[in-house]
């Protein structure tokens, strides 16, 4: 047995003792007992061999028969006793009580080769007691998004939960992809994903919703101990009252950390609900996500929140703290003092400025920071943004090749960057007028620093992406996977194990949306029936 078993969630923690697979309302346990449904004839799509490597399996066993059979949840390794986690959580601002994993069956927690813990987890494995009236299932779509987009932000350097396969199940599952009345089959799909821990802030603010106090204590003494151990040691009563101050001040500067990520490489996660916050503050559940092509603050790819825009690309960070919020006043009940975590909060807003300001710096290739001067030069950009559609990715990673030593003329200048123009021939005088007075001063500011021209490339081309995710690369390897054919699944995995390398064999990954995509769905439009 490759797999190094060390359970300690469905061990440490309480369990339902109803181990029935009915739909129910689960009162002071932290997750139900729950085996995967067999599948009926399971087939390896793609995996992800770092993570293979990393959990000690090896080639071999990964194309095993073996692999197949238990990453699809049609077998069990005796030490498997899987389980659904039970959470609550906040969905568009209001609180929808009990959630849980519908459609998530958690294997075991291992040991990896650097001695850390990882939790196996599979996605569209069948129904749990948390599946209410849905099917527990998931389609090939979304799973391929899932796959291919945890994997992309992990290589961007953004916190994540990672993937380690992605299989077919070989059974068709009904769903309506835009909640029209035009139901359709699809391939159904498992993807297992893998994450120290898939612990939400819902878990705890479930607790606290039902006054399960003792619960409470119990998940929140546990999440510090496993996952948060400098901290300091468990005393056996648990951790004083300081030290969960301590551990919420870390989750606020985790999820900011997480959320400014986001913002550098334009990722929208789409359903910011509480249930969807690591609280370890990686991203996690993929779903109607998407990535900022026209740098647009107000764009959502998620269909459902087209009219509110609650968690569209701008309000991401503003949400983060309202979920931050919530999860403290599940806390309180057991914090039972509300200053440090209501500073903590507080200290969330500069935090966030504070690092946005210094990632936004990086993105220019400025060397130092100068505070509120370059903040004018930082806002006036994203206001540039907004005259003409700009292509975010294509327009910093062209930014780089501006030369300080170069005396440019204004139609030479604004030519190293408009290819991240989608229309670069519909740009009015007093638009282009802007764009290169921006570009004159920002050439101005890059003097001050002195830093050298190719240093500062080099520098820049490590926080600014070549290559993203693009909603319609996804979409044409969804496409071609529906076909039989996974060999652009395996070509974008590839792609994006090194988005921040020029790789010119693969130009065409970098280029701009192209425009049918404008609005064709899964490029453009998402929901959340996935
Ligand atoms: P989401 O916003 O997609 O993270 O999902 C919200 C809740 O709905 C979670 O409790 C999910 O487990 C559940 N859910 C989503 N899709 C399904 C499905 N196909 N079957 C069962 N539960 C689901
Ligand atoms: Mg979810």
């Amino acid at each position: 047995m490759p797999l190094q078993f060390n359970n300690q969630f469905n061990v440490q923690l309480p369990a339902d003792p109803d181990v029935t697979n009915q739909p129910r309302q689960v009162h002071n346990a932290c997750f139900s007992w729950v085996k995967p449904t067999p599948v009926k004839a399971p087939l390896l799509v793609a995996y992800v061999p770092e993570m293979s490597v990393m959990l000690g399996l090896n080639e071999q066993e990964v194309n095993s028969q073996w692999f197949t059979q238990i990453f699809s949840g049609n077998q069990l390794e005796p030490e498997m006793k899987p389980y659904a986690m039970c959470y609550g959580g906040h969905q568009f601002g209001h609180w929808a009580g009990q959630l849980g994993d519908g459609r998530a069956i958690n294997l075991a927690e291992v040991i990896d080769i650097d001695g850390n813990t990882q939790a196996l987890q599979l996605k569209g494995a069948g129904l749990t007691p948390y599946s209410r009236t849905a099917d527990g299932l998931a389609v090939l779509r979304s799973s391929v998004r899932e796959f291919l987009c945890s994997e992309a932000m992990f290589h961007l350097g953004v916190p994540t939960t990672r993937a380690l396969s992605l299989m077919l199940t070989g059974e068709q599952v009904m769903r309506d992809m835009f909640y029209d009345g035009h139901p359709e089959y699809e391939p159904g799909a498992v993807v297992c994903r893998v994450a120290p821990s898939f612990i939400r802030f819902g878990n705890f603010q479930l607790f606290a919703a039902r006054k399960e106090l003792k619960e409470l204590k119990q998940l929140i003494d546990f999440t510090i101990e496993q996952h948060f151990p400098h901290l300091g040691k468990r005393p056996q009563q648990g951790f004083d009252i300081a030290v969960y101050e301590r551990w919420f001040d870390e989750i606020c500067r985790l999820t900011a950390d997480m959320v400014v990520h986001w913002m550098r490489v334009g990722f929208v996660h789409g359903v910011m609900n509480t249930d969807n916050l690591s609280i370890l503050g990686l991203t996690i559940d993929y779903g109607p996500y998407g990535w900022l092509e026209g740098y647009d603050p107000d764009w959502t790819p998620n269909t459902t929140d087209e009219q509110g825009k609650r968690y569209c690309y701008g309000n991401q960070p503003q949400i983060a703290q309202w979920n931050l919020y919530q999860l403290a006043n599940a806390l309180v009940s057991i914090i039972e003092r509300t200053e440090n975590l209501e500073q903590s909060l507080t200290e969330f807003a500069d935090y966030y400025q504070q690092q946005s300001q210094q990632m936004y710096a990086e993105k220019l290739g400025l060397k130092n920071n100068k505070g509120e001067s370059d903040q004018k030069l930082i806002n006036q950009l994203m206001e540039n943004f907004g005259l003409t559609e700009t292509d975010m990715t294509i327009f910093f990673r062209a930014l780089s090749h501006i030369k300080t030593t170069q005396n440019y003329t204004d139609d030479n200048l604004i030519q190293i960057i408009s290819k991240a123009f989608y229309q670069p021939d519909n740009i009015d005088n007093k638009t282009k007028n802007k764009i290169i007075a921006w570009l004159r001063l920002y050439i101005e500011r890059l003097k001050q620093d002195g830093i050298n021209d190719d240093e500062r490339m080099t520098k820049m081309n490590l926080t600014n992406p070549k290559f993203v995710l693009r909603n319609y690369l996804a979409q044409q390897a969804i496409d071609k996977a529906t076909t039989g054919d996974f060999s652009e699944v395996k070509k974008l995995l590839n792609v994006f194990r090194s988005p921040y390398d020029e790789q010119p064999e693969n130009e065409l990954y970098a280029e701009k949306r192209p425009e049918w995509a404008r609005h064709k769905a899964g490029c453009s439009m998402l929901s959340c029936s996935s």
